[in-house]
């Protein structure tokens, strides 16, 4: 049935060159198909997919992402050439469909819906029943003998298109609706007669004329005109641009239009629309999933006005089309060979395909389809792993309740199982609070009667969403999922007040602020706050629970363990104590590619030595306190060398400016004033010398000040002591039998002799104890590159390094010239305005900073082609980042313990990407 596909990107470079706008698709042919989704978008290429498969499809076109960019590119203009080719694909539509716009015999009738490469909720809302007029709504009434449908379906299209086209708030329409409702004496929609719904359309073209000051416009091309050029405005509105920004899409692919015949599940009985899963998008089991209503049009279904039914129901309602819609979903599913999420609507028993397309899912069903799409044989392993996004990974390690403290509350009420994961946190009830809540420290629970797009941001921060309405296909529950953020939807028992702000549950009533909580795997609602704790997985790698025990340890294990096979780079964690590497090395860490000594400072019982340490202002007090602090030192890395099982460790020599040891200045201030009101003597003076020290070690820009390999070249006996620690933890764990590979590490480096100063040091004093212990330990000595100077000159530096490690965090700092403290002030207007598209410090800014980390490469190889290259900043576990450092020829890659299952995935992604390019 599916015909083979063509080339892969081939046909899309040829419609860009042929200056073709507009797609047709129908009677089972189109002029797309699946591959051409840079240019149809994912809704109009598979629309296209489906009608070549023979599927059910209403026929009509696709105008594409091209004609979009064109249009902004003229200045908000739709070009004639793209005006030209829809008059064209009109005609077509007309001649296969037998009826024609403004036609009183057969009126055509269209919907016009939006459609990006990646779907995205905050775009425009789809458009039906348009070329509905004052005439063509008397020839749909003739023509199905339903003159009460013709109404209504004309009141919603004045309703849809006042909304997205004229911008006129829902509510106007609302209100109208509610006063014909008030006069007739009826509460619900369906009660509307004939009669009514005249006068509700009458009603509604009034509004129109007074907010626009131009009567409804009747002429079924100037609709379609004008619904075309919304979609392609609604491609900059805020919502959109929103979530675009959130999930990293670009603002220049724009949106291409769908425009197809209407089939109407709301004639009736026999009528009805729905939507659906091949699988379970929470859980990944594998069941047929879904929901649908009788006699209701579009979104009927997702808004969350009517509680839609249990898709297995249909079998009874209307057997025959159940099973054709079985049948056609299966075959879906096995020719795209991953879950779909389908939108149908039957009309009089005719079932009809809107939509198909990969299902979002939770990152627990994401791993379990995965490994169940593998186990039935209908992928192989590596498509397991292409199809795994690596941030689902990060969504099984979020925490759940513990089971004992969640049974002692009694559950409050239900809700539907939307999205996974254990929430707790103070209510709010509007998006905004939450964000303000939430910068205020604050865990929220965002409770709404019905999500809507608008209340993105707010979903983003929320510890978990609550809702009144909607079903498990709800905007809530889909964004939920897509997030892995915990979800729990269509709570109806929940009685939300948004004027007073507070919420019933049953003779409960909570304010904002009061504490819920709620787990998103059965749908149980709890008031109160309880505690979470680790997922199972880390419970298995935390020894507290059995592998065995653990099904979706098990899957996780296994899709890693097949990335692991085609990783070329390997993975290291960035890990400062030994039961942090531990935890790594569970994750599946191969080594510590950055292990920063000063944490080891702020242990119990260091601090003090510490600031002994810098208090002494000579060198012989100062290495007293070196010698007190030796020990402690030798003990950590020994337990980090341990952990690591003879994997190699990175650690760094002294990093931070040393005022960062000692108390804040305006505290020891108010101290000191104090003690002296209050006559106490009792340590005075040692306030007052480390008051005096303070300010004599304050600088003006300490991260541009007194820090990094600065500090080894001033104080060498800070440097002398921590590779004694060092080398001394690796003898000794050595001579037990273990192997520790040290990789000694000089930050900050900006140029050749500052690296060899350094380097004299740690190699002197590693031979000393080399000797003394009189055994044998491979050491390297490296930098980190993290100033641009040390890119610039790496050709120079690599002649004394064995390695280098990218410190991109102080490198895109130094590199911008962007505090990566004070970036949280502006970054918002940036990315508003369109200037940055992500923050630089999360997502390795690949044009600039990547260049100098390319040079630096480039430059430090050609010195010395064996060098040893990672990298240690925060951008080692992200995997758009991970894909440029596959791309540059690193070998490994290190970040936090937890990312560590992103990043195998993530690299193993990319090096099946990079392999596949050549
Ligand atoms: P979204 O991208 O928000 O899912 P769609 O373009 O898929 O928006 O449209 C939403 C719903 O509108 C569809 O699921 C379907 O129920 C209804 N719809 C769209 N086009 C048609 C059509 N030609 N005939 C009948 N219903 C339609
Ligand atoms: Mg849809
Ligand atoms: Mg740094």
């Amino acid at each position: 049935m599916f015909k083979k596909q063509r080339g892969k990107a081939g046909n899309a470079g040829r419609y860009a060159k042929s200056g073709k706008f507009v797609f047709f698709f129908g009677r089972g042919k189109a002029e797309g198909d699946r591959t051409l989704r840079d240019l149809l978008g994912g809704k109009g290429a598979n629309l296209a997919e489906m009608t070549n498969a023979g599927l059910p499809v209403p026929p009509g076109f696709t105008i594409s992402t091209a004609a979009c960019r064109l249009y902004y590119e003229e200045g908000r203009k739709v070009s004639s050439k793209v005006d030209a080719q829809m008059a064209d694909q009109l005609r077509k539509l007309e001649k296969v469909t037998g009826a024609s716009f403004g036609s009183m015999k057969n009126p055509l009738l269209v919907s016009v819906r939006s459609g990006a490469k990646f779907s995205m909720p905050g775009m425009m809302d789809t458009i039906l029943n348009l070329g509905l007029n004052d005439d063509t709504v008397e020839a749909l009434k003739a023509r199905t003998s339903n003159g009460r449908f013709a109404r209504d379906s004309y009141r919603r299209f004045i309703q849809m298109f006042g909304n997205v086209v004229l911008e006129i708030g829902k509510e106007e329409f609302e209100h109208e609706l509610e006063a014909v409702k008030h006069a007739r004496g009826v509460t619900e929609d369906p009660q509307l007669d004939e009669e009514a719904l005249r006068e509700v359309v009458e009603r509604y073209k009034r509004v129109v004329a007074t907010r626009t000051g131009k009567p409804f416009p009747q002429d079924p091309l100037t609709q379609l005109r004008l619904s075309r050029d919304a979609v392609f405005r609604s491609w900059q509105n805020p919502r959109a641009r929103e979530y675009r920004r959130i999930y990293g899409i670009p603002d220049d692919i724009g949106t291409a239009v769908n425009v197809q015949m209407m089939v109407f599940g709301n004639t009736g009985d026999r009528s009805g629309t729905g939507v659906g899963f091949t699988r379970n998008p929470a859980t990944g089991a594998k069941e047929f999933y879904g929901e649908f209503l009788i006699n209701a049009q579009g979104e009927d279904v997702v808004a969350g006005i009517r509680t839609p039914r249990p898709i297995a129901e249909l079998e009874t309602v209307m057997p025959k089309a159940f099973k054709q819609l079985r049948q056609i979903t299966t075959r879906l599913e096995k020719h795209y060979r991953d879950v779909q999420d389908f939108e149908f609507t039957i009309e009089d028993e005719q079932l009809y395909m809107l939509q198909t397309r990969s299902g979002k899912r939770t990152g627990y069903a994401a791993v379990v389809i995965a490994t169940d799409l593998v186990a039935e044989r209908l992928v192989k392993p590596v498509d397991a792993v292409k199809m795994v996004d690596p941030e689902a990974l990060s969504q099984l390690l979020a925490p759940i309740f513990d089971p004992k403290d969640w049974q002692k509350l009694p559950v409050a009420t239900r809700g539907l199982p939307a999205s996974p994961g254990a929430a707790s946190g103070q209510v709010v009830f509007t998006a905004d609070h939450a964000v303000e809540w939430s910068r205020a420290g604050k865990r929220v629970m965002l409770v709404r009667k019905e999500t809507v797009p608008d209340d993105i941001h707010g979903m983003f921060v929320a510890q978990g969403i609550l809702t009144a309405t909607g079903g498990m296909t709800s905007h809530a529950a889909v964004v939920g999922r897509q997030m892995g953020k915990p979800s729990v939807v269509g709570a109806g028992a929940l009685r939300i007040d948004d004027r007073t702000k507070t919420l019933a549950i049953g003779d409960h009533r909570l304010k904002e602020g009061d504490w819920l909580s709620f787990d998103g795997l059965t749908g149980e609602v709890k008031m109160g706050q309880v505690a979470t704790r680790p997922s199972e997985i880390l419970q298995v790698v935390n020894g507290e629970l059995k592998a065995k025990k653990s099904d979706i340890f098990g899957r996780f294990n296994q899709l890693l363990s097949w990335a692991d096979k085609v990783r070329r780079m390997g993975i290291r964690a960035n890990a400062d104590q030994p039961d942090q590497a531990e935890i790594a090395y569970g994750f599946g860490a191969r080594g510590i590619g950055l292990c920063r000594t000063e944490h080891m400072f702020f242990g119990e019982g260091r601090i003090a030595i510490v600031q002994e340490m810098i208090l002494a202002d000579n060198e012989t007090d100062r290495r007293a306190a070196l010698d007190k602090l030796l020990p402690l030192q030798r003990d950590d890395f020994y337990g980090v060398f341990k952990a690591m099982h003879g994997s190699p460790v990175t650690i760094r020599t002294i990093d931070p400016p040393l005022h960062e040891f000692l108390p804040k200045r305006e505290d020891l201030m108010v101290e000191i004033a104090r003690m002296e009101a209050t006559g106490g003597t009792v340590g005075l003076d040692e306030k007052r010398k480390l008051l005096a020290r303070v300010e004599q070690l304050h600088e003006f820009n300490p991260m541009l000040g007194h820090r990094g390999v600065r500090l080894g070249i001033t104080y060498p006996e800070i440097t002398e002591m921590q590779t004694r620690a060092i080398m001394e933890a690796a003898c000794q764990l050595t001579k037990k039998g273990g192997k520790a590979v040290p990789e000694i590490m000089i930050p900050l480096v900006g140029d050749l002799r500052e690296l060899r100063d350094q380097k004299a040091v740690v190699v002197r004093v590693a031979e000393e104890v080399l000797k003394e212990y009189k055994v044998k330990v491979k050491y390297l000595v490296g930098t980190m590159i993290e100033v641009p100077r040390g890119a610039v000159t790496a050709d120079e530096i690599a002649k004394e390094a064995d390695f280098f490690s990218f410190g991109t965090n102080d490198l895109t700092q130094l590199t911008y010239g962007f505090s990566r403290d004070d970036i949280g002030k502006f970054l918002g207007a940036y990315q508003d305005r369109g200037i940055l598209e992500r923050d630089p410090f999360a997502s390795l800014d690949v044009s600039g900073v990547g260049e100098l980390v390319a040079m630096g490469t480039q430059k430090g190889r050609a010195t010395r082609p064996d060098l040893k290259i990672g990298v240690c900043g925060e951008h080692g576990g992200d995997p758009s980042s991970i894909h440029f450092f596959e791309k540059t020829g690193f070998d490994y890659v290190s970040c936090s313990p937890y990312r560590v299952p992103v990043a195998r995935l993530a690299a193993a992604q990319a090096a099946l990407q990079e392999h596949a390019l050549d």
